[in-house]
């Protein structure tokens, strides 16, 4: 069974098509990441998902849940981490889990129980009883994402979880949501760094102007290129060619070697992937 089914779904605003009819499906226990340029038509999809939105046409299942026909139910499983940081400034951490638990209908006690779990879970346990506006963008990223998992979703939305974080704490956050899955919740997570989907994900969708036009696994989508790349940069700018070994891709430049051009030789990344299906640059 798919922890989560999307068939053909659509958006539209008015005469923009914001998703085109977009299906795909995520095993249980696996991170899939939707990849794609800014108005590609993530965050709709998340929305969606999540019963913020409603959609044009289309379904979703959650565990064989239908999400658009049983949304209390389908929302109780799905956890969001929204792209802008949605906390009271002026309440402390555990004020804000308290009133996010009491909406799921938690009781206190096991708000209290689940919090304290949680704060120790994300490193967080100090900063309990401070003020969300005096923590680092980093931290308040990481309440944000323990307070979506305080009822226990079996799925978790993250959407662009590292956008404006620098590298460090990009990778912090990156090893958080490795631990989330490991303990078998499947994250659906959309992203604009390549090197963010490459490094987390099981399978990625590549989805641009509202269509999914690809998806498998990061290696996979890698693969059907090759394994190695030449670029040549030229007075009309930089063409690449991708080959299957490092030999073939030496013969390849070496054929250039008399001529003005600049020629590297290194190997196919997932970047190379999303431009040659896309054909655009993230
Ligand atoms: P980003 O990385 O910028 O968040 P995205 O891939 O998440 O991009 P969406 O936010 O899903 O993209 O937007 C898809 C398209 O739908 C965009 O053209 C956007 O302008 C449009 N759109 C989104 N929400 C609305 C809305 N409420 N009303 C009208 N148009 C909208």
């Amino acid at each position: 069974m798919d922890a989560v089914r999307v068939e053909n779904l659509t958006k539209r605003y008015g005469r923009l098509e914001a998703l085109r009819g977009i299906s795909f499906r995520i095993a249980p226990g696996s991170l899939f990441a939707l990849l794609g340029p800014n108005g590609a038509g993530k965050t709709t999809t998340i929305r969606i998902l999540c019963g913020l939105t409603r959609p044009t046409s289309g379904r979703a299942f959650f565990y064989e849940v239908d999400v658009f026909a049983s949304p209390v139910k389908a929302k109780k499983m799905a956890g969001l981490v929204p792209q802008t940081i949605n906390l009271d400034m002026e309440l402390t951490v555990a004020e804000n889990l308290l009133i996010h638990g009491l909406l799921f209908g938690l009781s206190r006690k096991e708000i209290a129980r689940r919090s304290q779990e949680l704060l120790r879970f994300a490193d967080l346990l100090e900063r309990k009883n401070h003020r969300v506006r005096t923590l680092s963008g980093g931290m308040r990223r990481r309440v944000l994402i323990i307070r979506a998992l305080l009822h226990r979703p079996r799925i978790l939305f993250l959407d662009e979880p590292t956008v404006g974080l620098d590298p460090h704490i990009r990778r912090k956050l990156w090893g958080l949501i490795k631990m989330i899955q490991q303990q078998g919740t499947t994250i659906l997570l959309t992203t604009h760094y390549i090197e963010e989907a490459e490094f987390l994900a099981d399978r990625v969708a590549f989805i641009d102007e509202g269509r999914l036009i690809i998806e498998d696994t990061p290696g996979a989508l890698i693969g059907r290129l090759g394994e190695f790349a030449v670029d040549i940069v030229r007075e009309k700018g930089l063409e690449t060619k991708y080959f299957r070994s490092r030999k073939e891709a030496e013969s390849f430049a070496l054929t250039f070697t008399k001529r003005a051009e600049t020629v590297t030789i290194r190997r196919v990344s997932l970047e190379d992937a999303f431009v040659h299906f896309t054909g655009r640059k993230v």
